[in-house]
C-alpha cells in the first residue's frame, strides 16, 4: 500500500512510478510468457534516495496491484545485507521498513532490489523464474550460458557476459551474494552487469526503464527455444552425466548440422 509517505516529487511522481512499475509486474507475469511459475517472481522501482517500492510478499505478479504493493526505506533495508538475521529478525526488519505501518510486508528478496536499486542506471528490477532459461540453471551448462554470446544484438541487449552467482536461499544472505558478484564483475569488465543468473533459482534483469527488465528475460529463453532453426544455436545437454560433454555453442546450418 503506497498512499501515504512523504515522497520528494510529489504525489503525482510516485502514481507514475506505481503505474510503470504494476505495469512491468503484471507483464512479466503473464503466464503466456513462462518466466515465472505460479506467479512468483518479485519486481522493484526507485521512488527517490530515499525509498523504493517492491511487490509485496505472497502477491502474484500477474495481478498485482496497488494495495501489494510495498514502499519501503533503503535506509532500513540495506544493512540487512552486512548481517546474519534469524528469519523472525528478518521478518520484523522487513515490516519495520515500510513507509506506511498498514502496508503489506514486503518480499523476502527486498535486500538485493534495495541493493541493486542503489547502483548507477538502475531504476527497476525484474526477479524471474523463466522456464526456460531455468532448464540451463538447473544443469551443469549455465557458466557456459552465462559466458558466451552468439550474435551482435545479444551482447547489445545483455551485454558481453551475465553474472552468473551460485546458489544461496532467499533473503539477505542472497542480496549479499548478488552484492559480491555485481562488484567482482564490475571490477573485472569494467562494466556493470544487465542480467544476473542465479544457479537453482532464476534471474534477474536491471535497467534505467521498465521495459529492459520484462524485454530481457522474455528474449532470453529464445536463444534455446531457437535451437530447431537455422543461425546461431545453444546445444546443451541436460543429462544427468557430469563428464557428458554433450553441451556445445555453435552455428546450426540450413541442413540442421551443428558447425
Ligand atoms: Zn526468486
Amino acid at each position: 500500500m503506497i498512499r501515504e509517505g512523504r515522497v520528494s516529487g510529489g504525489y503525482d511522481q510516485l502514481m507514475k512510478i506505481t503505474r510503470k512499475f504494476l505495469n512491468m509486474s503484471r507483464e512479466l507475469g503473464r503466464p503466456g510468457n513462462r518466466l515465472v511459475i505460479l506467479g512468483e517472481g518479485n519486481t522493484s522501482a526507485g521512488v527517490n534516495d530515499e525509498t523504493f517500492l517492491v511487490k509485496a510478499s505472497g502477491t502474484q505478479l500477474e495481478h498485482l496491484n496497488e494495495d501489494q504493493v510495498a514502499h519501503v526505506r533503503f535506509d532500513k533495508i540495506l544493512p540487512m545485507l552486512d548481517e546474519s538475521l534469524s528469519d523472525e529478525v528478518i521478518e520484523e526488519r522487513l515490516l519495520a521498513a515500510r513507509v506506511n505501518e498498514k502496508g503489506l510486508k514486503p518480499s523476502v528478496e527486498t535486500t538485493f532490489h534495495g541493493w541493486l536499486l542503489r547502483q548507477e542506471g538502475v531504476n527497476f528490477v525484474g526477479h524471474t523464474h523463466p522456464v526456460e532459461v531455468n532448464k540451463i540453471l538447473c544443469s551443469d551448462a549455465a557458466p557456459l550460458f552465462a559466458e558466451n554470446r552468439l550474435f551482435p544484438d545479444e551482447i547489445v541487449c545483455c551485454g558481453p557476459k551475465s553474472l552468473l552467482v551460485d546458489y544461496v536461499d532467499p533473503g539477505s544472505q542472497l542480496g549479499a551474494a548478488i552484492r559480491a558478484g555485481w562488484q567482482e564483475f564490475t571490477r573485472d569488465h569494467g562494466i556493470a552487469p544487465k542480467i544476473i543468473l542465479i544457479r537453482n533459482h532464476g534471474m534477474i534483469a536491471v535497467g534505467l526503464r521498465r521495459n529492459r527488465c520484462w524485454c530481457l528475460p522474455s528474449w532470453l529463453p529464445r536463444r534455446r527455444r531457437s535451437s530447431t532453426v537455422p543461425g546461431p544455436r545453444v546445444r546443451l545437454c541436460l543429462c544427468p552425466r557430469r563428464r557428458c560433454s554433450g553441451s556445445k555453442i555453435g552455428w546450426m546450418n540450413t541442413t540442421g548440422r551443428n558447425n
